[in-house]
């Protein structure tokens, strides 16, 4: 497949499909997702025989998939996401000032990467694509090599709404191809204005480097590597380290590991209490039966990796599940010092699948020690009693600086899509804090503000008319109105 012609298709579209109006664009996302549950069962066929994940995980994904499309639909319905604003003229003022109106569009044609770990909510018609083609912006699918056949079929699919809701014809196009060429001719071509990818480190740093060698540089939105740490403080594990443990077993171990959200850290004080809450976790974790991970190249990395970890000094392991079969990943916890885990970068690295590491720290010097010694993270977790908050909020403000999702409480595997969510943060979280990958915020990552100076109102796009035709909500004269 020629990589030009692609591209240059896209942009073809571009033209034609950046004008189609939020309404209809909005149908043709709902389209999507029908056209998507239509062929729900064949789709977790295909997906279940290429990721080995469970059909519940699939069809619970699908939802997700369609929720997500329905998501970006109403939000371009309603249509206040555009951010417009408005300075009128001041004639009068000296000197005077034109009449200013801004807002977003959208920037030109996106590069979306499929995921393994999400073969559907994050790959062909996943978070990445329905944001950008919420946007206007048109889109070219890297599938995942790990699930090519659920990719296309997920295509067939985009295809059937681009034709009933009459969009441009190469408003989404599907390349596959594995061993990189593919990948780097997509990033840089000249007419791609930004690419989307969830995956690995080397993967997303890889596409970043390929942006900035470009005559033209782009936005590479890569989310990469988090190993989500946990901090438990010590009045919460003294008072519920057994729910504690059935809780954190169970997000370790969530789909074999297989989530940027799992909690590969985990750190408390020195204490019979962190003993008890060790002995409990490593139970628990060892009481999962070992499953299939997505694919082989993943399955070895992270048998790889964990006797790497294992075999790394003053690292010891606590308790491991039944030794896995061919393809499955064995889920396991391990325990080091504080003053080992400051002094080995090798700890630091995420590694991929049913693995986490406890970390014991001798008192509150040594703990902001490993917080402040810490990579940019996806998610931070605090699991405190009102008495830990209380007594701990210094240390609580070094954690909550670590990640874009700060949580009390709570397990950091499960994302929600919303307005409110994110899921980015500090490198190698991602290559660009100040975006999210999930919610409805993700759309930003696929526009840009142009500013309209002295033009008439029927020269004007509809969202900064004076009559606001769409109704939507806007700043006119630092006055937020509708
Ligand atoms: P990956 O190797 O990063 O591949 C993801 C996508 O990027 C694939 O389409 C791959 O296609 C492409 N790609 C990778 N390197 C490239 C390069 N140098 N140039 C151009 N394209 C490139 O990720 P993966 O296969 O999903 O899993 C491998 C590892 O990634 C896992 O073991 C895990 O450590 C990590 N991972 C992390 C997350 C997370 O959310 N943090 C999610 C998934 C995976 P080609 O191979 O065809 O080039």
């Amino acid at each position: 497949m020629q990589i030009d012609d692609v591209m240059q298709r896209s942009a073809q579209a571009f033209a034609l499909y950046k004008e189609v109006a939020p309404s209809i664009r909005a149908a043709f996302l709902e389209t999507i997702a029908s056209e998507i549950t239509l062929v729900k069962d064949t789709l977790v066929a295909a997906a279940q025989a290429e990721t080995n994940l469970p059909a519940a995980r699939l069809n619970g994904e699908i939802v997700r998939t369609t929720s997500q499309l329905q998501l970006f639909a109403n939000l371009i319905k309603e249509g206040s996401w555009v951010e417009a604003v408005i300075d009128t003229a001041k004639p009068d003022a000296t000197p005077a000032k034109p009449d200013l109106r801004r807002m977003l569009v959208p920037a030109g044609p996106v590069v979306v990467f499929g995921a393994s770990n999400f073969p559907f909510a994050f790959s062909t018609a996943g978070g990445d694509t329905a944001s950008a083609l919420a946007a206007g912006a048109t889109v070219v699918v890297k599938g995942h090599p790990a699930h090519p056949r659920t990719s296309l079929l997920v295509f067939e699919a985009i295809q059937k709404a681009i034709s009933k809701r009459g969009m441009p014809e190469y408003t989404v196009q599907h390349v596959t191809g594995e061993g990189n060429a593919v990948g780097k001719a997509l990033v840089v071509h000249p007419q791609t204005t930004g690419v989307g990818f969830t995956g690995s480190l080397q993967g997303g740093k890889a596409l970043l480097a390929y942006a900035a060698e470009r005559e033209v540089p782009i936005p590479v939105f890569a989310e990469m590597s988090s190993i989500n740490p946990v901090v438990f403080y010590p009045d919460a594990l003294a008072t519920q380290a057994e729910q504690l443990a059935q809780t954190f077993a169970g997000s370790v171990t969530l789909g074999m590991g297989q989530f940027c959200t799992n909690p590969g850290l985990l750190i408390g004080l020195k204490s019979a209490a962190l003993d008890n809450f060790a002995s409990l976790l490593g139970t628990a974790i060892a009481a999962v039966a070992p499953q299939k991970m997505l694919h082989k190249g993943i399955c070895e990395a992270y048998g790889k990796g964990r006797t790497n970890m294992l075999a790394q000094e003053n690292v010891v392991l606590v308790n491991q599940s039944v030794a896995p079969a061919d393809m499955e990943a064995w889920p396991s916890l391990a325990r080091t010092a504080a003053k080992n885990f400051l002094a080995n970068p090798r700890l630091k690295e995420e590694l991929f699948g049913p693995f986490s590491l406890l970390v014991e720290c001798e008192d509150k010097a040594e703990l902001l020690a490993v917080l402040k010694s810490l990579h940019g993270q996806l998610t931070t977790t605090i699991v405190g009693t009102a008495t830990d908050t209380a007594q701990w909020k210094d240390v609580i403000a070094v954690q909550s600086t670590l990640a874009g999702r700060v949580i009390l409480n709570n397990p950091p595997t499960g994302v929600e899509v919303c307005a409110a969510m994110v899921h980015g943060g500090p490198f190698p979280a991602t290559t660009d804090q100040r975006f999210t990958s999930v919610g409805t915020g993700a759309i930003r990552r696929w526009v840009r503000p142009v500013c309209y100076q002295n033009f008439p109102d029927d020269m004007l796009p509809d969202a900064l008319k004076a009559a606001n035709p769409l109704g939507i909500w806007r700043q006119i004269d630092n006055q937020f109105t509708r």
